[in-house]
């Protein structure tokens, strides 16, 4: 009897995959609850290596009683499911405890699960009368007495309710070839100055656009100025002059570039120009801001290394060999005001004369040396700028940005204001210049930008704080919901944008940013905005808890600000690709087309989801059942692909191995009848399955969840074929790796698109979380 036996278990039903894992195993003696059957063979399957049948009936096998009844298949069912971090289906479960007994018992049967074909054609010709019928059998599910034949007909229901669902996207048979896929792999990884795809990034154009820009600039300053204020010096110092001159202008208008990529004011209001939006280069210039930013740094870097250079050969060389009278000949501030040059500045006087040293002029007596360049003012502010330059890049650099972000958030706080501030002091010597800060004349526009974004955000925090109305938890915890209502006084919120979250209660100074995942207006005239948030560190963690309880803290909010998809609304075909949380500025997306009536007019919306956690997809169920069932659907379309960090061992095999004779049962009907509306991922060189939960949604609508990874260039082809009138806009949201991958399918596909002759191209767009 199995009640001698000694066995080890762990617990059931468990949803969090660490939970799962990290049950602590302990032995008990089976004896004939239910408990402990479940027990043993959940811990018996904890040893399946690879996902089969056979493996599963070996492993139980010697399992001294293996009467299986409903319950305790039931249970080992929804022990499976958890370890996928599915959620527990009653009408799945009991179709999977179907197709396990069937197994279990007779390993060669075919297992009838639809057990009235009529019905799913019924079905199948109309969505309505298939919702129609599913509420009546609910009615009767529950009056069965009988668990096999609910498990039956409840099989019945929810793929006669999946085919309902219909996958309206018609698969195609395209496939891009081997080499198209090698040669687009190399293409989208690197910068090209000619594009050859565009799909491809143009942020090398954007940098080599810049760089001459600036060059040209630059020397068109150097000359001006060393011909028209101070002629002289190049007597005395020759030609490191120009050339620290040149720099200088490089090292402000790189400054600027820094400032203006990080006004995030000016960019959402330059994005919401109309004539913004209709260009494709403007739009992918602003949504290069980072890259730029970064690229910018360094541009900044090396014109103050060649500047200090130029300064140490020509200038302070030139102190050393000349005397006090021939240096105040050639300094522009030690002339005469009436000499002065029309376009000088500084004609009323170096504002910034108290901070110079030596004092301009020169004393005539004075024995001025090569230190006296070194530590004069110039000089001194020139080794803190470049101290503080390289503070700033070692900060931002990717290990201690991804490692210690707020060690780079509070170095760039500190050191900003500083860099200006040096930059301002360091000329006000004027030895050479304009008699102004160059600083203020080049950057002091974006500057100014940057410092009305940080203003704007102390008089929120200050005045305008919002309201916590509502927290939702996900059912492993990690992912919350917080709905926000916005005072008045803040820009109407569009699709796709962000905007900056800070608790005091938390933490006073700390500003996060979240993607707004929906927005709506309240009765009041104000604004209801939602954030799903993750928790991944210290900060998001502490949010969690604060909004567990049922007194909400309060909450600053900054923005909203542009981001890439706020483009999304303006093309008739779209499709948004986000990972994790990298979805949220799609379902911001989805949320508006929910009801809206221009969905209507849409033709073509994809969202693809990808989530380790298939629970994860619940928190936004009632915007699912929103597009089902409203204007949102017609062309709409939410792809959910549960991806767990599983390798077909183990427990979860179980509720992998039934799931999926259900949908190939369901696969195998619907082809007989149209194989167009297979949908395309059965069509993968591996073909993934899906799982229809059938009980989840308050409408009633069945969510279909696909477990895998989708194969993107065989899906954009598929969205493509649809209608190869229209040009595909992607949009990706996640980690490089991600982008990597969905570019290198943009790239394909447009290279599959010309070779067979189409107009129709691929673009792409990016965004990335931190
Ligand atoms: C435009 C944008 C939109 C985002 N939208 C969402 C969203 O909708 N949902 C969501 O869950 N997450 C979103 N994020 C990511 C989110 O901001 C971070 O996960 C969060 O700030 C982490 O803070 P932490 O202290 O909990 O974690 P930490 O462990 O401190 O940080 C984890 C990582 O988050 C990033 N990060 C941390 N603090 C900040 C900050 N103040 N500003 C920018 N990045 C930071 C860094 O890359 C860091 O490596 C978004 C990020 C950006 C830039």
């Amino acid at each position: 009897m199995a009640s001698t036996q000694v066995q080890s278990f762990s617990m059931p039903g468990v949803p969090d995959e660490e939970e799962v894992e990290e049950t602590p195993v302990t032995r008990i003696a089976i004896d004939d609850s239910i408990d402990d059957r479940v027990s043993a063979i959940i811990d018996k399957l904890g040893s399946v290596k690879s996902s089969s049948w056979d493996e599963v009936r070996g492993v139980l096998a010697n399992l001294d009683d293996l009467d299986l009844g409903d319950d305790v298949l039931e249970r080992v069912m929804h022990a499976s499911a958890a370890k996928l971090h599915f959620w527990a289906d009653e009408e799945l479960i009991a179709s999977c405890c179907e197709v396990l007994k069937a197994r279990l018992h007779h390993p060669q049967s075919s297992v009838q699960l639809l057990d009235a074909v009529e019905e799913a054609e019924l079905c199948e010709a109309s969505g309505i009368q298939a919702v129609a019928r599913r509420r009546s059998s609910k009615t009767s599910v529950g009056s069965r007495s009988s668990k096999g034949s609910r498990c039956s007909k409840s099989s019945t229901r929810s793929l006669c309710d999946s085919t309902s669902l219909a996958f309206k996207q018609v698969a195609t048979d395209a496939k891009v070839s081997a080499d198209i896929m090698k040669t687009s792999k190399a293409e989208s990884k690197k910068e090209n100055m000619i594009l050859q795809d565009v799909a491809a990034s143009r942020l090398a154009q954007f940098k080599y656009a810049l760089c001459f820009f600036v060059t040209f600039q630059m020397v068109i300053f150097a000359t001006y100025e060393f011909y028209y204020t101070t002629p002289k010096t190049w007597r005395l110092i020759g030609l490191p002059v120009p050339v620290a001159r040149g720099f200088a202008y490089g090292a402000c208008f790189w400054t600027g570039i820094l400032f203006l990529t990080m006004s995030r004011d000016f960019l959402s209001l330059l994005a919401r120009r109309p004539c913004v939006q209709r260009s494709q280069l403007l739009m992918q210039l602003i949504n290069c801001q980072k890259e730029l930013h970064i690229f910018s740094s360094w541009q900044v870097l090396l014109d103050s290394f060649v500047h200090t250079l130029a300064h140490h050969i020509g200038t302070f060389t030139a102190l050393e060999r000349s005397t006090a009278e021939e240096l105040n000949e050639a300094f522009v501030c030690a002339r005469d005001p009436t000499e002065l040059p029309a376009g000088y500045l500084g004609k009323a006087g170096v504002f910034l004369k108290s901070f110079q040293y030596p004092i301009c002029p020169l004393p005539a007596n004075a024995d001025i040396g090569y230190f006296d360049g070194v530590f004069s003012t110039p000089g001194i502010t020139g080794y803190l700028l470049l101290i503080v330059i390289c503070l700033l890049g070692w900060a931002s650099g990717a290990k201690v940005r991804h490692a210690h972000f707020r060690v780079f958030y509070q170095f760039h706080h500190f050191l900003v204001p500083a860099w200006v501030t040096l930059l301002v002091l360091h000329g006000a010597n004027g030895w050479v210049g304009l008699g102004f800060p160059l600083v203020i004349l080049v950057a002091g526009i974006p500057i100014a930008a940057y410092t009305w974004t940080r203003s704007r955000r102390a008089y929120l925090a200050w005045l305008c704080p919002s309201t916590v109305l509502a927290a939702e938890k996900s059912m492993n915890g990690k992912l919350v919901r917080i709905e926000v209502q916005l005072s008045s006084g803040y820009r109407k919120c569009n699709v796709g944008e962000y905007a900056y979250i800070n608790i005091p209660s938390i933490s006073r100074f700390e500003w996060h940013p979240f993607t707004i995942s929906n927005s709506k207006d309240d009765e009041t005239g104000g604004q209801l905005i939602t954030f799903c948030i993750m928790s991944v560190g210290r900060w998001t963690q502490k949010l969690k808890d604060a909004c567990a309880g049922h007194a909400f803290p309060r909450v600053n909010i900054d923005g909203p600000f542009y981001a890439p998809t706020v483009s999304m609304p303006l093309h008739s075909m779209v499709v948004g690709i986000g990972a994790g949380v990298g979805v949220t500025p799609f379902l911001s997306f989805l949320g508006s087309l929910a009801g809206s009536q221009v969905s209507q007019e849409r033709q073509h919306a994809h969202v693809f989801w990808m989530s380790a956690w298939a629970t994860d997809f619940l928190l936004f169920k009632d915007l699912f059942a929103q597009l089902e069932t409203q204007g949102g659907g017609g062309h709409t379309k939410c792809h959910l692909h549960a991806t767990p960090r599983w390798e077909g061992r183990g427990l979860g095999c179980l509720f992998d191995l039934a799931s999926r004779e259900i949908w190939n049962d369901w696969v195998r009907r619907l082809a007989a009848r149209s194989s167009e509306t297979v949908p395309t991922f059965c069509h993968y060189p591996k073909p993934l399955h899906a799982v229809v939960s059938g009980s989840t949604l308050e409408s009633e609508t069945p969510l279909v969840i696909v477990i895998g990874r989708p194969d993107f260039v065989a899906e954009l082809l598929a969205i493509g074929h649809a209608d190869l009138r229209e040009h595909v806009f992607v949009y990706c949201c996640g980690n490089d790796s991600l982008k990597e991958g969905i570019q290198t399918a943009c790239v394909a596909c447009n290279k599959h698109n010309e070779s067979s002759g189409y107009m129709q191209r691929f673009y792409f767009y990016h965004e990335r979380f931190g």
